[in-house]
């Protein structure tokens, strides 16, 4: 135990050259922070979500003080236990609510990281009409705006793009929400992460990202874990794209260590990334339903991985240096040195 904080003081101190910039380069709800900042996070959980559709979604749906009260203690919770940051993943139409947010990240003390984009799987349920006739440039023009001015008249801007697509093969709405993504990428450097699933639909949108001239290390592909074929997860990973195993349960510690341990055997560790998928309060649930706390990973994985005899810097890596580089504001092109 004494050893391992050792390591996590002087792992933190190494990080904190390493990404000497005072440049602004992670955009939370409550402003820009410096790489060296970002600190120990959670890559993909949820403070809220509304799955009643984008057609009667709306701020009418929550009590802000009610999320408040229900949400705030889980956020006390991992900030005991040294996150610094959580990333939030419920998109517009879904329940993003960015005043909600940047006041929970006030009260807690956790940054929060918040997104633009839409979420275009279950049949366009959660896209707004106008996805649907406008082009790609013109929805692009919407999420550049929100990266650009902040959110609905905010001063809250988005940290990445959140998207989400049919599972295969991809129908021509998400493959325009997939073109709006890269606009917006090479307008704002913002990093794409979206709701995949299986190896498909996320080889299908890495060849998108590449007709715009997109490098794969601007793509996350999340709900990575429901690919089963371990080897295309790995062909993702040499290419660059961030894989994102973010369904972390207790009784699936096993399977993500051996995970982990395969892609450190292939020296693609730093495209690994980790998280619960949890939370969330639900509108129109009693007291918000059932909340999922975001501590098994802490209570369950990292004791999982330590008996694997896994290193403290290559955890260290996939908890803090590689959610850095996923979500540091950087237009990622092909064949372009930084
Ligand atoms: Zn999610």
């Amino acid at each position: 135990m004494i050893l391992r904080r050792l390591f996590i003081f002087t792992f933190s101190f190494l990080v904190l050259i390493s990404c000497s910039s005072d440049l602004p380069e992670i955009t939370t709800v409550t402003g820009g922070i410096p790489l060296k900042k970002m600190g120990k996070t959670l890559v993909h959980e949820h403070l809220l979500v509304d799955f009643i559709g984008a057609d009667s979604t709306g701020y009418h749906r929550w009590n802000k003080d009610e999320v408040i009260e229900k949400v705030l203690p889980y956020l006390i919770e991992i900030k005991k236990l040294n996150y610094k940051t959580l990333v939030d993943c419920t998109p517009a139409y879904l329940g993003r609510d960015v005043e909600l947010l940047k006041t929970l990240s006030e009260k807690s003390g956790v940054q929060i990281i918040t997104n633009t984009g839409y979420y275009s799987a279950y049949n366009g349920k959660f896209l707004p009409q106008h996805a649907f006739t406008e082009t790609a440039q013109e929805i692009a023009a919407r999420w550049i705006d929100e990266a650009k001015n902040g959110i609905e008249g905010t001063s809250v801007y988005p940290g990445f793009i959140k998207i989400s697509v049919e599972r295969a093969p991809l129908q021509d709405i998400n493959r325009k929400i997939v073109e709006a993504a890269c606009i917006t990428h090479l307008e704002t450097g913002l990093t794409i992460m979206s709701h995949t699933g299986p190896a498909e639909p996320a080889f299908e949108q890495l060849e998108i990202l590449q007709q715009y001239g997109i490098d794969p290390s601007a793509f996350i592909w999340t709900h990575a874990s429901d690919e089963r074929d371990i080897n295309q997860l790995l062909k993702a990973a040499k290419m660059g794209a961030f894989i994102s195993w973010d369904k972390f349960k207790p009784e699936d510690a096993e399977r993500y260590v051996e995970f982990f341990l395969f892609m450190k055997k292939h020296a693609v560790l730093h495209t690994l990334l980790f998280s619960h998928d949890a939370g969330w309060y639900k509108p129109g649930e009693p007291d918000g339903g059932d909340f999922r706390g975001f501590t098994d990973i802490e209570n369950y994985l990292i004791p999982a991985l330590e008996n694997a005899g896994v290193a403290q810097y290559d955890i260290f890596q996939v908890f803090f240096k590689n959610p850095v580089e996923a979500f540091r504001i950087k237009k990622r092109l092909i064949n372009e040195e930084e």
